[in-house]
């Protein structure tokens, strides 16, 4: 596998062969005491009965060994894809999805979450940590098995680099966050808001890329979603999940969900250095879920334009009137 640098955009693309070996569903590899699993990462509750577990992924796309460094190819530029490639298995109990977990079992999952980003990065190669969710056939989900990913890279993705780019400008002109002030006005408006628990707020946000597009983010200001602010805890967060989650599945069975957060800013080498100077105060993490409806798809797709049919207002009251529970 190897990155390439598309030279007009500047963003990178991952471009070769994974090694995939004939999938074998039988028996899942991801169920407890299917053998060849390779070391586990992290297990939580970290004694007795694991109910979540981490492993290197079985076919990853980037690798954890070499160096990452970049070399010209003509005008174009290359990396090896050098980076960390994990699943987070959700549960032990294979037939369960995400939203079906308490909410103390929820809350171990963005635990996970939190505790592999930490310790990725530590390592100043990765410039970015992402935490992500494929749920069902049409979001790409590699096994039925409850499970997350997660991925360090040595670049920052692009759309997550866009949010940067754009909140430290924000931030520079006006002082403040641009993520907060979104939640202040949305919160005011109550016109796109979905739900909240305590001081995490669910809504879709004002231009939606896709119908049912929802955000969870909380009200205290922190740019780290791995580093909670002191005395927080992440229940009220995960109560947030399981309900947004659980009014989601009766809208689409498949969704991406993907968390934002600051990059590593261990990462002094070149552009990176005062780069994130503002970084505390510009940048705020979210969860950011965006459900795959493939009936609503047009029959030729708009790659460079979103396109969306449901109104975020029309949304957030079709879900704010969805049962939440189980
Ligand atoms: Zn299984
Ligand atoms: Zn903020
Ligand atoms: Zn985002």
């Amino acid at each position: 596998m190897e990155l390439r640098k598309d030279p007009i955009t500047r963003s990178w693309v991952v471009t070769g062969h994974p090694e995939r070996e004939q999938e074998r569903a039988d028996p899942c590899p991801l169920c407890l005491g299917n053998g060849s699993q390779g070391p586990l990462l992290l297990q939580l509750p970290s004694q007795g009965e694991p109910q979540v577990r981490v492993y290197p992924h079985f076919h990853p796309l980037y690798r954890v060994e070499g160096d990452p460094g970049r070399t010209a190819d003509g005008i174009f530029d290359r990396m090896t894809a050098v980076g960390a490639h994990e699943i987070i298995v959700e549960t032990s109990v294979h037939s369960l999805t995400l939203p079906h977990l308490t909410d103390e079992e929820i809350e171990r999952v963005l635990e996970a979450y939190a505790l592999r980003a930490v310790d990725l990065k530590r390592d100043a190669r990765f410039k970015y940590v992402t935490a992500f969710k494929n749920q069902g056939r049409e979001a790409g989900e590699e096994w039925s098995h409850p499970h997350s990913q997660i991925t360090a890279t040595t670049f920052v993705p692009r759309r997550a680099l866009y949010e940067l780019r754009a909140a430290r400008e924000w931030y520079r002109d006006r002082e403040r966050c641009v993520f907060c002030d979104i939640l202040r006005q949305e919160i005011r408006q109550q016109k796109r808001m979905v739900d909240n628990v305590g001081d995490y707020y669910a809504f879709c946000p004002y231009a939606s890329r896709v119908p049912f597009e929802t955000w969870m983010m909380s009200r205290s200001h922190n740019h780290q979603f791995e580093v909670p602010l002191p005395g927080e805890s992440r229940r009220n967060l995960a109560i947030l999940v399981g309900r947004t989650l659980r009014r989601l599945r009766s809208v689409s069975s498949s969704y991406h969900l993907v968390v934002h957060t600051a990059p590593n800013t261990l990462q002094t080498k070149g552009e990176l250095s005062d780069y994130w100077a503002t970084i505390a105060g510009d940048y705020h993490w979210h969860i950011e879920i965006l459900p795959i409806m493939p009936a609503r798809s047009k029959s030729y797709s708009i790659k460079e334009v979103y396109f969306n049919s449901t109104l975020p207002e029309e949304a957030a009251e079709c879900l704010r009137g969805l049962h939440p529970t189980k």
